[in-house]
């Protein structure tokens, strides 16, 4: 029997060996998945701006163009806008400050209008090889108070999400609207929709819908969560309305005065 009590403890051993190498080796997994999953949303983040960067420039080279000195006048401003936008985001990633709870943000105080416009405009930039069409609202004589390089950043993932969810040719709305104390900017779309029960987690760190169905739309659910935190340090909050397959919107709402 010693013989066979001895057999057992060195299995048993054996056994828990085996089982926290194994536990061991999923851990590092995990670590190393997280650790992709931000370099590959850093990376994303910077395909906006350097596809808008391009056809700004392009837009320079061509002949029709170089007689209107009011539209060399924009595009150079685009240009200006999205290369600065560059450097902030390479500056992020030098930093290793995406993480949210580092969000120190550095407001001005701008024309809601003439702001959303800009980031519309340099958005439908970044989308020209897609069939993208685009409505906007945004008769608001209202002055906000925002960190321009976050909040662009929030808008732009919205806006992203708009595309990447579309079933069909995606039509996107802007509008823009404000109350005594809220300016507000909804961002619709004609989309697959969310379901009420999901909408409940969409804003979540990692969260995604099972989107097998859905022909190559990769993400890694960062994207809302990331919007998200940036709303909440403008003291905002997104509020989503839904109907699967039909589209969504997303409310982004901010205090006036913060
Ligand atoms: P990602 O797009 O990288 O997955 P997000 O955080 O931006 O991450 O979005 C989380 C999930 O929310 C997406 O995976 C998708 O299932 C859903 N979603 C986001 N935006 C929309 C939208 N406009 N229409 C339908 N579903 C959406």
């Amino acid at each position: 029997t010693g013989l066979l009590v001895l057999s057992i403890l060195i299995f048993i051993l054996v056994i828990s060996l085996l089982y926290y190498s194994i536990k061991n080796l999923i851990t590092q997994k995990k670590i190393a998945d997280i650790k992709t999953d931000f370099v590959n949303n850093i990376t994303h983040e910077f395909k906006t701006p350097l596809a808008t960067l391009t056809l700004a420039t392009k837009m320079l080279e061509k002949d029709q163009v170089k007689a209107k000195p009011d539209v060399i006048d924009t595009t150079i401003k685009t240009i200006n806008r999205q290369s600065s936008r560059l450097q902030k985001l390479l500056d992020q990633v030098l930093d290793n400050s995406l993480g949210a709870e580092q969000l120190i943000l550095n407001k001005t105080s701008l024309n809601a209008n003439a702001y959303v416009t800009n980031v519309l405009n340099d958005f439908m930039l970044s989308t020209k090889d897609h069939t993208v069409e685009l409505t906007k609202d945004l008769d608001t004589n209202i002055t906000i108070s925002v960190d321009t390089f976050y909040f662009t950043t929030a808008l732009i993932n919205i806006l992203e999400n708009a595309i990447k969810y579309a079933t069909d040719t995606p039509k996107i709305h802007c509008n823009l609207s404000a109350s005594a104390t809220h300016f507000t900017v909804a961002i619709t779309d004609n989309g697959i929709g969310i379901s009420e029960h999901h909408k409940k987690q969409i804003l979540d760190k990692f969260f995604r819908i099972d989107q097998t169905q859905i022909h190559n739309v990769k993400g890694l659910g960062l994207g809302l969560y990331y919007t998200n935190e940036i709303v909440k340090a403008h003291d905002g909050n997104i509020s989503i309305q839904s109907q699967l397959g039909k589209g969504s919107t997303f409310n982004i709402s901010i205090p006036l005065k913060s």
